[in-house]
């Protein structure tokens, strides 16, 4: 167990508690835990990241990132709640927004929602510079049009940040940006256009739900577009520098459900008799548990690296390549390490008796989302190399907006 470093991970520690024996109960109903989004809230960790001239903390990533570790290790749908309650969109308005934009969203945030970040479309996954989505300037509005899928939390999320091509009222295109967009049919807000239109059905986090949204026409303040400093043609390369955080997030996130696979394991090999011993003595799992024990580790260093480093030209976010080398490696080994904390079990590892089968589940999403392995190592190349490493036929430089694989 490491050591207490803040307050913040000792918050969520002990709500880490809690939690623990509700975990199963979310992902066997595939029902969002509002009960722990509840509890997050009210012990000041949902948008701890927000400046405190809005109500927030001013916590840093680093401390995000103790925090996630401990909630992951109990809950993964929790702890992805965590992250992008304080990283990812929520960061990118708090750097990008203006002083209406913070103040609009924050109190939003630290009420308990969880932004959702709306990228991906059907046709532009990894290749995220190929969305369609446009967002057509008309008077003192925007209008938005497109579809996007595999968005976390569409239907639970309040405010969205969706990413779309910018046209101006002559149709000429400025670039890539992103436009808060609010919904919580609750309290009767439910922009006109604006549909959720399917779930999937995934294999693990299955209390989360990953939609389809589907945009037609729907009217946006021009007030609530998203400019960085840089303006549309590069802006989303400033945005997509928010999305270093998250992918530290999602690297947390992944090292702490193996470090809580870790301490299951740790319990068994005590606990279970086979051949008048306990399996502890047997040095085949105890080289198994140091190689796991080692993994985790590693990737946490990383992790703490990456969520303390600054990216170039006085960037607040995360450094690209340390962030993209520590999700890709922690991702990994995380998906290793719960996997030999099943084996450790046995049958009872198979079976939902014990966490491991959900665990494993879980964890197997984050070599996928944000950012797959293989661009994450297409990046980290490019960092060493020094070089362009451009992904795609054909197409003329202006058009990457300075990213040419940006998920
Ligand atoms: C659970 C979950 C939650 C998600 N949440 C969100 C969200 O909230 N918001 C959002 O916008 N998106 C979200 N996504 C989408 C996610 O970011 C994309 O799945 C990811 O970027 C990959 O895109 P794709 O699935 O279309 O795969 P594709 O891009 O179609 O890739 C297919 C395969 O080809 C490989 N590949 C593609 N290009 C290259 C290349 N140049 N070199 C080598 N290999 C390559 C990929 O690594 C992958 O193995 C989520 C995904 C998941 C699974």
């Amino acid at each position: 167990m490491i050591q207490i470093e803040n307050a913040f991970q000792a918050t969520a520690r002990d709500l880490a508690h809690r939690f623990a024996p509700r975990a199963a109960e979310w992902d066997q109903s595939r029902s969002y835990c509002w009960e722990n989004v509840t509890e997050m809230a009210n012990a000041g960790l949902m948008g701890m990241t927000i400046p405190t001239e809005y109500g927030g903390q001013g916590a840093s990533f680093f401390d995000v990132a103790l925090a996630v570790e401990e909630v992951a290790k109990a809950c993964t749908l929790s702890a992805r709640i965590l992250v992008e309650a304080n990283m990812g969109g929520i960061s990118a308005v708090m750097a990008y927004g203006t002083p209406e934009q913070k103040a609009f969203c924050a109190p939003i945030v630290l009420a308990g929602d969880k932004p959702a970040i709306c990228i991906t479309e059907p046709d532009a996954g990894s290749a995220a510079t190929e969305m369609t989505t446009t967002a057509q300037r008309s008077g003192d509005k925007y209008i938005l049009n497109g579809c996007k899928h595999w968005i976390t939390g569409g239907g639970v999320s309040k405010l969205h940040l969706v990413f779309a091509r910018v046209l101006d009222e002559n149709n000429n295109e400025l670039g890539i940006g992103g436009f808060i967009v609010h919904r919580d049919p609750e309290q009767g807000i439910d922009p006109e256009g604006f549909d959720i239109v399917s779930r999937e059905r995934t294999m693990g986090l299955c209390g989360m739900p990953e939609a389809t949204l589907v945009f037609e026409n729907v009217e946006v303040d021009a007030d609530f577009a998203v400019i960085p400093p840089s303006g549309f043609k590069r802006g989303f390369a400033d945005l997509m520098n928010a999305y270093n955080s998250q992918r530290v997030g999602a690297g947390t996130i992944a090292m702490g459900v193996a470090a809580g696979a870790i301490e299951h394991a740790k319990r068994y090999l005590k606990e279970r008799h086979q051949f008048g011993r306990p399996i502890a003595e047997f040095q085949g799992l105890q080289w198994m548990l140091a190689d796991m024990d080692t993994s985790v580790h590693a990737s946490r260093l990383m992790l703490h690296e990456a969520a303390k480093s600054r990216g170039p030209n006085g960037s607040q976010f995360p450094d690209m390549t340390m962030a993209a080398r520590a999700k890709l490696f922690a991702s990994e080994a995380a998906i290793k390490v719960v996997n030999d904390a099943l084996q450790m079990f046995g049958a009872r590892g198979y079976g939902a008796a014990e966490p491991l089968e959900r665990m494993y589940r879980d964890v197997r999403m984050f070599t996928i989302g944000g950012g797959t392995a293989q661009i994450l190592r297409t990046q980290v190349a490019g960092s060493i190399l020094e070089m362009r490493t451009p992904q795609t036929r054909y197409q003329p430089e202006e058009m990457t907006y300075g990213l040419q694989a940006a998920e």
